[in-house]
C-alpha cells in the first residue's frame, strides 16, 4: 500500500525540520524521511551562531528575516537548545579593517539591525582575552548562539506532536509525485521538499559543491569568552573559491566550552580531520587569542556545507512540479532554516511572504550552469 502526505520532506536536518514544524502548524499533513539521525548531517557538525550576514542585499534579507523568527520562537524554546542571545563581534585587526567596521555598520543600520561601532579600548573591555593591538570592533548584539542537533530535535518534535510523521529510511528516488524508499515503500505526495544537505547525488542536475568545515571544541572554561568573536578576515574566507581557508571564529558554549573554528575546503570527500589544517586554524585562533593555546582541547570534528555558486539557498519549485528544493545553506544553514521554511511554506500555502523570494528560487541554478563554485 502506498501512503499518501500533502507534503513529504525528504531530509531532518535543520532545513527539514523547521519545514516540518512550519507546514504541520498551518495545518498540512507532513512526513519527513530520515536515514540517519534526526539533526545529524551538517545540522550536528555546525556551530549554531545566529548571525545577519551582509554578503548581499539577499542574504541580508534572509538572515536578518531568519534572527528574527529564531528570536520569535525563543519563548518556546527548551533550555537543552541552549539559545543565547550573546551578540556577534566582528574584529578588525588594523585600520584597514576598521573602515569595513563603519561600512558594516551603515549596511546594518540601514536594514534595521542594531550595531555599534568599539574601538580598540571599548573592544578590550568587551573581550579582556584579545590579544592587545587590535583596532575596534563592530558589536551585532542581536545575534545569538544555539546548540543546532537539539534546535532540530525540538522543530521536528513539535511538528510530531501537531500530526507529523516520522519515517526512518533512505529514499532512493523522489520525483513525479513519488518517493521511493531502499526497502521498497512507496510515498505518493504532490509537493516532495529535498532538504537532504549535500546529499543530492539522487537528483543530478543540483549544481551543488561540498565545502568541508573543521572545528575544536575545548573543555569547560566559563566566561573566558563572552560574545561569538569573528575576525572581519572571516569574510574574505567565506568568499574564497579556490584555496583552503581558515579564520578566526570562537564561539563560548553555555556549557562553558568554546567552539573554535572555522575552515573552508572545496574538492574534499573525506570526513576525516585534516591535522594540518587544524595546526593551522588554531594558530590563526591564537594569533588573536593567545591564551586559549592554554586550554585543553576534547574534539575536533568535520562537516560539509552545501555550496552554490551565488551563496544563496535554493528555496522553492523545480523542473519538476511536484519537486521542492530546500538546500544550499553553505554555513548558514542554522540561522536560515526558520526563514527558508516560512518561505517555502508560504510558496506552498499561496501566502504573502514577508521578504521577496525571488532571489532565493531554485530556477536560477540553469541560468548558474556556467559559473559553478
Ligand atoms: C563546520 C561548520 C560550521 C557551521 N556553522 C554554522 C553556524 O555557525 N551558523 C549557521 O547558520 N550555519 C552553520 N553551518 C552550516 C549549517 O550547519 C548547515 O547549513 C545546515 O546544518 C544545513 O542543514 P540541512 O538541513 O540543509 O542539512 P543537513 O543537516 O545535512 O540535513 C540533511 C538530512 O538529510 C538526511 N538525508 C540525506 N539524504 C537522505 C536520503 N536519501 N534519505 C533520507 N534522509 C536523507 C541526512 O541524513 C540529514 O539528516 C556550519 C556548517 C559547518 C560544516
Amino acid at each position: 500500500m502506498t501512503d499518501a502526505f500533502d507534503v513529504v520532506v525528504v531530509g531532518a536536518g535543520i532545513a527539514g525540520c523547521a519545514c516540518a514544524r512550519e507546514l504541520t502548524d498551518a495545518g498540512v499533513q507532513v512526513a519527513v524521511v530520515e536515514h540517519d539521525a534526526p539533526g545529524g548531517g551538517a545540522t550536528a557538525a555546525g556551530m549554531g551562531h545566529i548571525v545577519v550576514m551582509d554578503d548581499s542585499p539577499a542574504q541580508l534579507a534572509l538572515t536578518h528575516y531568519a534572527r528574527s523568527l529564531w528570536q520569535k520562537l525563543t519563548s518556546e524554546l527548551p533550555a537543552s537548545v541552549e539559545y543565547e542571545e550573546r551578540g556577534t563581534l566582528w574584529i578588525a585587526a588594523d585600520h584597514e579593517e576598521m573602515t569595513q567596521v563603519h561600512t558594516k555598520h551603515a549596511t546594518c543600520t540601514g536594514d534595521g539591525v542594531r550595531s555599534e561601532v568599539l574601538d580598540a579600548v571599548a573592544l578590550s573591555e568587551a573581550e579582556p582575552r584579545l590579544r592587545t593591538g587590535l583596532a575596534g570592533a563592530l558589536l551585532v548584539p542581536d545575534d545569538a548562539i544555539l546548540y543546532p542537533p537539539a534546535a532540530a530535535r525540538y522543530l521536528l518534535q513539535a511538528a510530531q506532536r501537531a500530526g507529523a510523521r516520522l519515517i526512518r529510511g533512505t529514499v532512493t528516488r523522489a520525483g513525479n509525485g513519488a518517493v521511493t524508499l531502499s526497502d521498497g515503500t512507496m510515498l505518493a505526495s504532490d509537493h516532495i521538499v529535498i532538504a537532504t544537505g549535500v546529499e543530492v547525488s539522487m537528483f543530478p542536475w543540483i549544481r551543488l559543491k561540498k565545502r568541508k568545515g573543521h572545528l575544536v571544541i575545548t573543555d569547560r572554561y566559563p566566561g573566558f569568552v563572552r560574545h561569538q568573536l569573528v575576525e572581519l578576515g572571516y569574510l574574505k574566507s567565506a568568499h574564497a573559491t579556490t584555496s583552503d581557508s581558515v579564520a578566526f571564529n570562537v564561539q563560548p558554549r553555555m556549557t562553558g566550552q568554546l567552539l573554535i573554528g572555522s575552515s573552508r575546503q572545496y574538492m574534499q570527500e573525506d570526513a576525516t580531520a585534516d591535522a594540518g589544517l587544524v595546526d593551522r586554524m588554531l594558530r590563526r585562533a591564537y594569533e588573536y587569542m593567545p591564551q586559549l593555546a592554554s586550554l585543553s582541547a576534547t574534539r575536533v570534528w568535520t562537516g560539509f556545507r552545501a555550496a552554490t555558486s551565488d551563496k544563496l539557498p535554493w528555496i522553492g519549485p523545480t523542473h519538476d512540479p511536484t519537486l521542492y528544493m530546500l538546500a544550499g545553506f553553505e554555513g548558514l544553514g542554522i540561522t536560515m532554516a526558520p526563514a527558508a521554511a516560512r518561505l517555502l511554506a508560504d510558496h506552498l500555502l499561496a501566502r504573502q511572504s514577508a521578504i521577496d523570494p525571488g532571489p532565493y528560487l531554485p530556477e536560477r541554478m540553469a541560468r548558474a550552469e556556467t559559473i559553478l563554485v
